[in-house]
């Protein structure tokens, strides 16, 4: 058999991760390559083509800051650009940075297996032959693996469905048609309020009602984009320094909500909805810690939707109960009000429940609703479905699913014991998704980068965490997670939205003390890790 040409890094995934990732080992003089599922780059912004998707993070802020001349030429036309302008975005970067060469798209990665004798990893892919890497990172996405409900008769159904993650790149003619859309998540709150407006008539299937907070977006300024880009290294800086690594121009406020009157604390919140945007919720430093504080903060937006919303008793169906800000806070344009037209009919399935999907529409305990095309907005298997969609195999041909059987176990989110010279970015037990995200990408795409040269500089072949740094790892996530609201509700967060998935609170709130932690970790030799 002809000898396999041997690899210094295979990665999965070109999203942002991906992306930098290739670019990094490039820079560092290590042959790499990409493969990719879809047919181009862009991850995220690839698939979630669906109509209003957009960031929730300014676009000045969710871009990379890793060269200068590219945050410097490039120009964002709108506060929170569409998936469109994002997509260009990524394209650009990929050309300008000569990366298409080294991927392969259209192919998905099955199966990786660790070859102790070698130290090597061979890495399945679907089509082509199997590639053997000295090291494999996955930039396969905390949002890339489609949540489908199973719901009985969905089969029958006659009409048209989609997910908004698996948007046909074509479009979707929705004039003339009878909509029906399941969830009201992110995904849902961006895409109803155009779908209503184009659709014959809109079906919202709403489960569990969610808060959100105006986008105010509009074209940006070239002033504002000019001012910004006269110190793009400060504005990233202050970014970084901030609790979930954006905002950094809007006033951090220290203090509790509790600490102000009334008048004060409505005040900053009136303030703050004015700003629009996720910036809401560090309005005050205990909205996600303290659940008195919370509810100051709940009862404010609360008394917005009921200002927006007409019927009374459709803004209570619309009101949540839950704690503000333990789900992903949504960003809209105009999602309460598409609620007061005429051809919008909101279903709370607590109320009446889905009984099965029937070739016509959604039959409900009260009534069949009849559709044209049903919209399934129901998220992702966040954070471990892509991966344990691979069969990734470790020392001793150990599954991955198996060492995560009682939820994903990491160091730093980073690596798994078990599992040498497998980097994960943006993996379950870093602060990943809730974090800007590219922020969080580039920190690990560059803490990896590092660490790969290090390796070589020391004469090493071989990384992994100590079981011991893990397990304490893991339990440092779990009372971190403990002090905030975020565990209260059922959030994917917790795994709570996928059925039979184990409930663990997956990702690690705050930025920048795991920053300065992963930093302490390489001055300390790379503490908690064999390297051999
Ligand atoms: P992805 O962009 O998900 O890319 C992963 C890639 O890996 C995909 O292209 C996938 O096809 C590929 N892949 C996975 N498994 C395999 C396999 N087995 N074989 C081959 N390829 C594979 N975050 C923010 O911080 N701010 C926002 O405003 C924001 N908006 C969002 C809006 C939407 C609609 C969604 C869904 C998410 C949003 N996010 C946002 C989170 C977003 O996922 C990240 O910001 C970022 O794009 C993730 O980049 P990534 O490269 O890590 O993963
Ligand atoms: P999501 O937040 O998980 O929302 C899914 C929705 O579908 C929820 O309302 C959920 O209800 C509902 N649902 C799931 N299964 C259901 C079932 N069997 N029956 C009825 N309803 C069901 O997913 P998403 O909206 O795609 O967003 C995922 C994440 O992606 C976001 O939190 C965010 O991080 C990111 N995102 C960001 C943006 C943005 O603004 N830039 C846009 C989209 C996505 P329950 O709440 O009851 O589970």
């Amino acid at each position: 058999m002809a000898a396999e040409q041997e690899l210094d890094v295979v990665i999965v995934g070109a999203g942002f991760a991906g992306l930098y990732m290739l670019h990094r080992c490039r820079q560092q003089g290590l042959s790499a390559v990409v493969l990719e599922a879809g047919d181009d780059v862009g991850g995220t912004w690839y698939w979630n083509r669906y109509p209003g998707a957009r960031c929730d993070v300014e676009s000045l802020e969710y871009s990379y800051g890793f060269d200068e001349d590219l945050q410097q030429e490039w120009e964002w036309t709108e506060r929170y650009a569409g998936q469109p302008e994002i997509l260009r975005y990524l394209q650009h970067v990929a050309e300008r940075f000569d990366l298409r060469q080294d991927i392969t798209f259209g192919t998905r990665v099955t199966a990786a297996a660790f070859d102790d004798a070698t130290t090597t990893w061979r890495v399945a892919r679907d089509p082509g032959a199997d590639l053997v890497a000295r090291f494999v990172v996955m930039a396969t996405g905390c949002l890339s693996s489609a949540n489908v409900p199973e719901l009985p008769g969905a089969d029958t159904f006659e009409g048209a469905t989609y997910h908004t993650g698996r948007w046909p790149k074509e479009g979707v003619d929705l004039a003339g048609r009878r909509v029906g859309v399941i969830g009201t998540g992110s995904s849902a709150v961006q895409a109803i309020p155009v779908i209503a407006q184009e659709a014959a008539h809109l079906t919202v299937f709403q489960r569990t009602p969610t808060y959100t907070v105006p986008a105010w977006n509009h074209p940006l300024d070239p002033a504002e984009q000019a001012a910004v880009k006269a110190d793009y290294a400060g504005l990233r800086a202050a970014n970084r320094a901030m609790f979930s690594a954006f905002g950094g121009r809007i006033p951090r406020r220290e203090g509790s909500a509790l600490e102000v009157d009334e008048a004060e604390r409505q005040a900053e919140y009136e303030r703050r909805w004015a700003l629009g945007g996720l910036p809401f919720l560090a309005a005050f430093n205990d909205l996600l810690l303290d659940p008195e504080a919370n509810e100051t903060a709940r009862r404010f937006v609360l008394a917005k939707l009921r200002e927006v919303v007409h019927d009374p008793a459709v803004a209570e169906r619309l009101t949540p109960d839950h704690v503000i800000g333990c789900k992903r806070l949504c960003v809209d344009s105009g999602y309460w009000a598409t609620f007061n037209r005429a051809n919008v009919t909101l279903v709370d399935l607590r109320e009446t429940p889905i009984d099965r999907i029937t070739p016509g529409g959604v039959l409900t305990t009260e009534r069949e609703h009849p559709l044209d095309v049903l919209v399934f907005a129901t998220g992702f298997d966040a954070m471990t479905g892509a991966l344990s969609r691979i069969d990734i195999r470790g020392v001793d041909g150990q599954p991955l699913t198996d060492a995560w059987s009682a939820g994903p176990r990491t160091y730093l989110g980073l690596m798994t014991h078990g599992f040498p010279n497998l980097f994960l970015v943006t993996g379950p037990g870093s602060p990943s998704v809730l974090a800007n995200m590219v922020e969080a990408i580039q920190q690990h795409v560059e803490w990896i980068g590092d660490c790969l040269d290090a390796l070589a500089a020391g004469g090493f072949e071989r990384i992994e965490p100590e079981l011991e740094a893990q397990d304490r790892w893991v339990e440092h996530v779990n009372e971190v997670a403990d002090v905030t609201l975020f565990p209260r509700c059922s959030s994917w967060y917790l795994g709570a939205n996928v059925p039979g998935k184990t409930r663990v609170f997956m990702p690690l709130p705050g930025f920048p003390s795991y920053v300065e932690t992963c930093q302490q970790v390489v001055a300390d030799g790379y503490r908690g890790f064999t390297r051999r």
